[in-house]
C-alpha cells in the first residue's frame, strides 16, 4: 500500500525539497560536549533575553486555556492597530508569520502561477510557493546582496501573483531602500515586504499600506518580543486582502496563550525595546570581534544576526565543531551563499564564548 501511495500524492510534493528548520537543543542530548542547559543557541535569531516578565506573570495566572480563543482576533487586531499606527481592518494575525505567509500564497497562487523570489533569501518563500504548485521566478541580488529593481521588473509576467522581499534580508542582514520598494510596488503586482526584523532595523513601509492596493507587510513576535516558541505573527494588508485572509484562515489560528502574551508584550514595549537596544550594541561588538579573525568575513547587518563568509576551512565543518562545543550557528552552502555561517546576536557572555571557541578552532586549523 505505502509503495503505491505516491500515485495519489500531488506531483509537486513528491519532488519538494523540505525547509531546514533549526535544531532543538533537546535533540542534541549526549551528542555535544556540554549539558543541554548550557547550549548557546545562536542559530534561529531568537531573543537571548526571552520574553517580558509580564508575559510570565500573566501565563502563570492560568488564562482560560480550556476555551477557544476569539477567532475574529478582535482585541488582538485592535492592540496591533495601536502598536503599528494602522487601522485594525488592515491587520491579520496568525500562529507565527510563517503561517501567514503560507496563507497569503494560498490566497493568490494556484498551479502554474508565478512568484518572484529575490535570492538569496529566506527559504520559506520558495517552500510555501512550491507546496502550492506555484512556479518560482528567481531574481538574483548583486554581490553586496542589494536587489536589482530593473531585473525584478523585467521578471514580471501576466502570471506573476506576488513578489517577496525580506527587509532586512535573511540571511544577509542588509536593507532595501524604500525608494526601491516603491518602484516595485508601482508595477501594481502584490508585494510582500517581510519585516520580521523591523524592531531591530527601524525601517518600515507599514504606514504606506493605506495608500496602495498591492503593498503588504509581515511582522512577528518571535524576534523582538522573544515569543518564538508561542508562534505569533501578523501582517498589515489592504483591507480587502485582510478580509479574504480571515475568511480562508483555519479557525482559532492564534492560541489563548499567544493572545495573552501579545497583550502583555504590547504593554511592556519599553522594556522589550531596551533589550533590542542591548542586542544592537552587542551586534556591533560581535561584528568587530569577528572581523579580527582574519579567516572570517562578517557582513554589516541591520537585523539581530550576522552573516559571515568562511574564508579558510569549510562552513559545515565549522558549524559542527562549534556544535560539539555547545554553540549552535547556521551554515549555508548553496549558490551565492557558499561557505558561510549566520550567527544570531546573543548576550555579551554568548559572544565571549563564541569568540573563544572560534579562536580555539582557528588555532587547531593553523590559520
Ligand atoms: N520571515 C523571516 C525573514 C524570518 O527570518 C523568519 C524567522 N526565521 C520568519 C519570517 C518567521 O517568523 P515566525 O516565527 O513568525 O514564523
Amino acid at each position: 500500500m505505502s509503495e503505491g501511495i505516491e500515485r495519489l500524492i500531488r506531483p509537486e510534493i513528491l519532488t519538494l525539497v523540505g525547509y531546514t528548520a533549526s535544531k532543538s537543543p533537546d535533540t542534541l542530548k549526549g551528542k555535544v560536549e556540554v549539558p543541554v542547559a548550557d547550549i548557546i543557541k545562536l542559530d534561529a535569531n531568537e531573543n537571548p533575553y526571552g520574553y517580558s516578565p509580564l508575559v510570565h506573570q500573566a501565563l502563570a495566572a492560568c488564562p482560560p486555556f480550556s476555551v477557544y480563543p476569539d477567532s475574529g482576533q478582535t482585541e488582538l487586531r485592535e492592540s496591533l492597530a495601536r502598536y503599528t499606527g494602522v487601522d485594525a481592518g488592515h491587520i491579520v494575525a496568525s500562529g507565527g508569520s510563517n503561517q501567514l505567509l503560507d496563507l497569503l500564497i494560498r490566497l493568490f497562487v494556484g498551479p502554474g502561477d508565478e512568484v518572484i523570489n529575490i535570492i538569496p533569501t529566506f527559504d520559506l518563500y520558495r517552500f510555501s510557493t512550491q507546496i502550492q504548485g506555484g512556479s518560482l521566478v528567481e531574481v538574483l541580488r548583486d554581490e553586496k546582496f542589494a536587489i536589482n529593481v530593473k531585473a525584478i521588473k523585467a521578471a514580471i509576467s501576466k502570471k506573476t501573483k506576488i513578489i517577496f522581499l525580506s527587509n532586512p534580508n535573511n540571511p544577509t542582514g542588509n536593507i532595501t531602500p524604500q525608494k526601491d520598494i516603491l518602484e516595485i510596488v508601482a508595477t501594481g503586482v502584490p508585494v510582500l515586504v517581510d519585516e520580521a526584523y523591523y524592531e531591530f532595523s527601524g525601517e518600515t513601509v507599514a504606514p504606506l499600506v493605506k495608500q496602495y492596493e498591492n503593498l503588504m507587510v509581515l511582522r512577528t513576535f518571535s524576534k523582538w518580543a522573544g515569543l518564538a516558541g508561542l508562534r505569533v505573527g501578523y501582517g498589515i494588508f489592504p483591507p480587502r486582502v485582510a478580509d479574504y485572509l480571515l475568511t480562508i484562515q483555519i479557525p482559532y489560528s492564534v492560541n489563548v496563550a499567544a493572545l495573552v502574551a501579545v497583550r502583555e508584550s504590547l504593554s511592556d514595549v519599553d522594556c522589550l525595546m531596551d533589550r533590542v537596544k542591548a542586542i544592537l550594541t552587542e551586534r556591533e561588538r560581535l561584528f568587530s570581534e569577528l572581523k579580527k579573525l582574519k579567516w572570517l568575513r562578517p557582513l554589516p547587518s541591520r537585523a539581530n544576526f550576522i552573516f559571515c563568509f568562511v574564508l579558510k576551512g569549510k562552513a559545515d565543518e565549522l558549524q559542527q565543531k562549534l556544535q560539539n562545543k555547545g554553540i549552535l550557528v547556521r551554515y549555508f552552502d548553496k549558490p551565492l551563499l557558499e561557505n558561510a555561517i549566520r550567527i544570531s546576536v546573543g548576550k555579551p557572555e554568548h559572544t565571549n564564548a563564541l569568540i573563544r571557541a572560534l579562536q580555539e578552532i582557528g588555532e587547531e586549523m593553523n590559520v
